[in-house]
């Protein structure tokens, strides 16, 4: 199963491992939008604690070329979380390949186009499109991970990604403000339930780090900055509310690796947000 499964196109799986601290030892995870950003500082992180992690990522270029980098314990499945049928066959995969399935990390987003100006211009098969990947693609996620949880009588940690956007309005796009908002409260509605098998339920709520997804909001906004200055222009937009520190993939992916552990086994249906204080600010000059 295991050479056939790596010889399947859509599955790949690189030649190199580095395990030096056993937080996740012997667990096996799925990041969906593993291949970039968040998703993949977490892969890193989660293989340096000894899991095994599955990339499931729409984008094949980036996610071979992940697993090339994060090594052996990296595996790659291309995978459209807007679509079930990829989501299912993910988790099937996994359980193939690795037997079970620990972490189920709901991470892949996308923010949609910039700021559209007003409701009444709104778009709504844009907001069906950014709903469909960022709820609708975690609802898939979370079911079919709990799925084989449960069968597999094991418990387990899912994961999935809001946003400070889904604390406050005014910061992105209508339709990503929207979706984001969705995600604590699909973690609330779900804790009690999942917690009857063993299964945690939690989100984390990042600010802006200027990843890919940021960076392209950023290019639709300002057409002339280069790439180095969208990136300086985010860190000084959010290291100067901060007193200098800016928000940063690694922090997510701390994150994310103790939510994900058994150091959190009594945490559930919360929201991790990791802002720096960010949301607190009485008065956000932006
Ligand atoms: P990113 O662009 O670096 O990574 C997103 C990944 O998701 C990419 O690899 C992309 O290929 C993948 N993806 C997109 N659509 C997909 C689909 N339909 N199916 C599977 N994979 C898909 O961006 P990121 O910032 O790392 O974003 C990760 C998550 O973090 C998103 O949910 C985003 O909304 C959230 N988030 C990001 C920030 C930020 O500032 N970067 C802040 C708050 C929340």
């Amino acid at each position: 199963m295991f050479k056939s499964l790596a010889r399947s196109a859509r599955y790949y799986c690189s030649s190199s491992s580095s395990i030096s601290s056993p937080r996740l030892l012997g667990k096996v995870a799925i990041i969906t939008g593993g291949a970039s950003g968040i998703g993949k500082s977490t892969a890193a992180e989660f293989i340096k604690h000894g899991a095994q992690v599955v990339l499931a990522d729409i984008d094949t270029k980036l996610g071979q070329l992940a697993t090339h980098q994060l090594g052996s314990q990296a595996h790659f499945i291309k995978c459209d979380v807007s679509i079930e049928s990829d989501i299912k066959e993910a988790v099937e995969s996994t359980l193939a390949h690795h037997g079970k399935l620990d972490i189920m990390f709901n991470n892949a987003g996308i923010a949609g186009s910039a700021f559209p100006p007003s409701i009444t211009d709104l778009d709504l098969e844009e907001f069906d499109r950014v709903m469909t990947i960022n709820v609708r693609g975690v609802m898939a996620g979370i079911k079919h991970a709990a799925r084989a949880m449960i069968n597999h009588r094991s418990g387990g940690s899912i994961l999935c990604t809001s946003s400070v956007s889904g604390l406050m309005g005014g910061l992105g796009p209508h339709p990503y403000t929207i979706s984001k908002f969705t995600v604590p409260g699909i973690v609330k509605s779900l804790a009690s339930e999942l917690c009857q098998h063993g299964i945690r339920i939690n989100c984390v709520s990042p600010s802006p780090i200027p990843t890919p997804l940021v960076i392209n909001q950023f290019s639709n906004l300002f057409p002339e900055a280069k790439e180095v200055e969208i990136i300086k222009m985010v860190n000084e937009l959010m290291g100067a509310l901060k007193g200098g520190a800016k928000c940063e993939e690694i922090d997510i992916a701390l994150a994310a690796l103790y939510l994900s552990s058994d150091e959190a086994k009594y945490v559930s249906g919360h929201n991790l947000v990791v802002d720096g204080g960010f949301t607190s600010f009485k008065n956000l000059n932006i």
